[in-house]
């Protein structure tokens, strides 16, 4: 289906907006002008949903969570970004492998599978897409991914 990115991915935000029950604020870079994609919008839906989930569970009290979409050449990059806990770097890889959790004993009173990224990766790369991480150990996090983007002539005009 194709849909403008930027209204699906701000009602997206406004939900959890609405939902969370932490002292946690949300920054929006989204772009001002439409950015067209054909996605699955339900599955699609479910990616934003565990990576956001994923933010909020490693956010500190008072962090900030930054939401971004980019171009770049026929992709657009989209970015979520906190000031949580962050994952070592020899585990960054492994974040996206099934049931891998960091630190067995700090995730397990946070709860969770340890299979939303797994599926995350799944949907990102059946949409032509990829996605990885960055991380900094006490600094925070930033999970994105890249979704292929036809540029129409119109938009190049605009
Ligand atoms: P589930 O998503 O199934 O409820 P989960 O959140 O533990 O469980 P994933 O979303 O697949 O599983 O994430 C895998 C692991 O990666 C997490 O257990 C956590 O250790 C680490 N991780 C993921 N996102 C972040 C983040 N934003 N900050 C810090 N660690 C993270
Ligand atoms: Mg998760």
């Amino acid at each position: 289906e194709w849909i403008n990115f930027i209204p699906y991915f701000h009602r997206i935000i406004d939900r959890f907006e609405l939902t969370k029950n932490q002292n946690v604020s949300f920054n929006r870079k989204l772009p001002e002008y439409p950015i067209f994609v054909d996605i699955d919008v339900d599955k699609m839906t479910q990616v934003l949903d565990n990576i956001i989930s994923n933010a909020l569970k490693y956010s500190p009290e008072g962090g900030q969570v930054t939401f971004s979409v980019e171009e770049e050449f026929n992709f657009i990059i989209v970015s979520i970004a906190d000031e949580g806990v962050g994952i070592p770097s020899e585990n960054i890889d492994n974040i996206f492998e099934r049931f891998f959790r960091v630190d067995k004993a700090r995730t397990r009173k946070l709860g969770g599978t340890g299979l939303g990224l797994a599926i995350a990766k799944e949907m990102v790369n059946a949409h032509g897409g990829g996605i990885w991480a960055t991380s900094e150990e006490g600094k925070g996090t930033v999970i994105s991914f890249s979704l292929p983007y036809e540029r129409s002539e119109e938009d190049d005009w605009s």
